[in-house]
């Protein structure tokens, strides 16, 4: 007879938990970092992977495809969700050698001249290849398509960027190779089109879950130019989506909520409003 007393408990627990999770799902996110490749591309098609954003509540993604038309295939699937990247890989030799490559910036230019990107990158870049002619045209077809560009690099390389094209709109990949938030608040500072992407950075934003007070601090001095992001680059990544994403949401929860809305989508709906119309 006793037992029987529990059951009406046990929904009414359930209510009150869904209750208070409710708000920390419910927050949309741009994902501004999903990379897209042919390997993942053989179990994924472009149905599953809206599926995946569809169940993690992803209203829009920028994706970088390898090769890279498969971001443009993806785009024509889900024009309204899927922003493009030009992805430059065709393979992973490509990621190491790209810079030394003279035929790049004419294959990256008849790509731009095919489709409606809104972005380069991911390029990896470090400092000792910051001054590489190819490195340098690519940010001048950039600048010349409107295009925003995501680096994965040291600081080193987005002063030269900003000496290069002082104009230019640049994601820093997982906050830079240094992710300090003290450096990043002088970067931010320092370059106005300057936008930080945390991907892969939720250990050192909040270990344990909880947000640290120096993250706390950069997000509440910069709250519009920080931007979030899963960085699907294995299938493991893509499987583990939701995982990633409840980690996300479990410390963007930990802010006021206009700055977590900011971050969670805000931000990159403002970087990406207006679509690109070709002259
Ligand atoms: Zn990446």
């Amino acid at each position: 007879m006793r037992k029987r007393t529990v059951y009406p408990i046990l929904p009414l627990l359930a209510l009150l938990w869904l209750g208070l999770s409710f708000p920390l799902s419910a927050q949309p996110l741009f994902d501004v970092h999903l990379h897209y490749n042919a390997r993942e591309a053989e179990v994924l098609g472009s149905e599953q992977l809206i599926a995946i954003l569809d169940q993690h509540r992803v209203s829009r993604a920028v994706v970088i495809g390898q090769p890279g038309e498969l971001a443009m295939t993806l785009h024509r699937h889900a024009p309204d969700r899927i922003v493009p990247f030009l992805g430059i890989y065709r393979d992973l030799r490509d990621k190491i050698a790209w810079p030394l490559d003279e035929s790049l910036p004419a294959r990256v230019e008849a790509s731009l001249k095919q489709g409606h990107w809104r972005g380069l990158g991911e390029l990896h870049i470090f400092a000792n290849n910051r001054n590489r002619l190819v490195f340098h045209q690519l940010l001048k077809l950039a600048e010349q398509y409107q295009l925003v560009v995501m680096i994965h690099g040291d600081a080193a390389v987005i002063d030269t960027i900003y000496e290069v094209s002082p104009g230019l709109k640049v994601i820093w990949a997982h906050a830079g190779a240094y992710p300090y938030p003290s450096l990043l608040k002088d970067y931010l500072s320092r370059y106005p089109e300057l936008y930080i992407d945390l991907s892969m950075r939720n250990e050192r934003i909040a270990p344990e879950g909880r947000l640290t007070e120096d993250w706390y601090e950069l997000f509440m001095e910069h709250p519009d130019r920080i931007l979030l992001g899963m960085d699907t680059f294995s299938l493991n990544r893509w499987q583990g989506y939701g995982t990633w994403a409840a980690e996300t949401r479990h410390w963007l929860a930990q802010l006021p909520d206009d700055i977590a809305a900011m971050l969670a989508w805000e931000n990159a709906e403002g970087l990406f409003a207006h679509p690109k119309t070709k002259s």
